[in-house]
């Protein structure tokens, strides 16, 4: 059986789990396997139906109040629990902020290997083992894991890497619940209060156009200019890695193998020059236009649309044009 633990936050899946169902769904196909989806917290009943319509076979509510809010060393019980219980093949889970801190400690407990971050898994076809791809040295080479012996084989996979598939609404699948034994156990972190940081804009994994700049821009002005049109097009605003570690955007705007993963309809590379571990976070995009100075720059190669000149005569005309409209 292929497990893929899901995360919820007050009521609301985090889509990361619904994408895993979906690549999962692949995986058991080759396995000839059952899909099971976890889902713990309290109010989680309405969730399993969603779960089922992308790809689930079984949901297996993990129910406590204990579970209301999220705390490594509760997490980790109730999920050994049920994986102990359940002894999947394969688990999965989101390289979420939760995934890859319960990653781990998951992995230890069960004295199983885990591969961090993938960006491919396919079943071997003739060892049907878990072919587990990932970056590796920096990001020059893809290296390809495996865990021949122990059990589960334990992926990590960032989201927006897969594709959130369609939700098929004439699935029908199990719905089991189960009640962890977390009495008696003693438990050093509580969560007191949770203070919820007001986020500006939109995600830039669930936004539709992006305006991203690099180390060309040059200052935290510039990126003032990339908003402008980020605001007139009705995306966000993203950037490089160089961009976030010059402080000229927030770290939560980063597109690459360290930052977040996008799919937008449209992404405007500016001023970036495309190493691997930028395209790593960008490259399935739709459509890519690259404005650049240096035609040679990687990211000119895979643009859709490549503008040689300097950013701000390009970035300066397009706002003025979208502004007359
Ligand atoms: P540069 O590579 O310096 O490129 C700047 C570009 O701007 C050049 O192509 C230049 O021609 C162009 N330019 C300059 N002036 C102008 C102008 N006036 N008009 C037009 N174009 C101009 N990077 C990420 O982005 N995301 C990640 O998640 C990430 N993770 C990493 C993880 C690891 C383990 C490592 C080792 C590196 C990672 N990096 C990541 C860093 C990555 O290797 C590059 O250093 C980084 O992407 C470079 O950013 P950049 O393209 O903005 O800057």
């Amino acid at each position: 059986m292929i497990m893929v633990l899901c995360q919820q936050e007050d009521g609301e899946l985090h889509k990361v789990g619904l994408e895993l169902l979906g690549k999962a769904r692949e995986l058991a196909q080759d396995l000839e396997t059952q899909v099971t989806a976890v889902i713990p917290g309290v109010d989680i009943s309405h969730l399993a139906p969603i779960l089922i319509q992308h790809g689930a076979d079984r949901v297996i509510l993990v129910r406590h109040k204990e579970l209301k809010n999220y705390t490594v060393e509760k997490y980790t019980e109730a999920f050994c629990q049920i994986i102990e219980k359940e002894k999947p093949e394969i688990l999965l889970l989101g390289a979420t902020q939760l995934g890859r801190e319960i990653g781990p400690s998951l992995a230890a407990r069960l004295k199983t290997g885990l591969t961090a971050d993938c960006t491919q898994l396919e079943i071997d076809k003739e060892t049907k083992l878990l072919l587990m791809t990932r970056p590796a040295f920096g990001g020059n080479l893809m290296a390809t894991i495996i865990c021949p012996n122990n059990r589960p084989q334990m992926a990590t996979v960032r989201p927006g890497v897969f594709p959130l598939k369609n939700a098929d609404v004439n699935r029908k699948g199990e719905i089991i619940e189960f009640i962890p034994n977390l009495e008696g156990k003693e438990f050093k972190i509580t969560i007191e209060e949770i203070v919820k940081k007001v986020r500006k804009g939109t995600d830039i994994t669930e936004t539709k156009i992006i305006v991203a700049g690099g180390r060309g821009i040059g200052s935290k002005e510039g990126f003032e200019q990339l908003k402008e049109l980020a605001d007139l097009l009705g995306g966000e605003v993203a950037g490089s890695r160089a961009a976030v570690d010059n402080g000229w955007i927030e770290k939560d705007r980063q597109v690459g193998q360290t930052g977040k993963v996008v799919r937008p309809k449209l992404y405007i590379a500016v001023g970036i020059s495309g190493a691997i571990q930028h395209l790593a976070g960008m490259q399935e995009s739709e459509y890519i236009i690259a404005i650049n100075k240096d035609p040679e720059a990687p990211i000119m190669k895979i643009a859709d649309l490549a503008i040689v000149g300097d950013w701000k005569q390009i970035i300066g005309r397009l706002i003025q044009k979208l502004r007359q409209e």
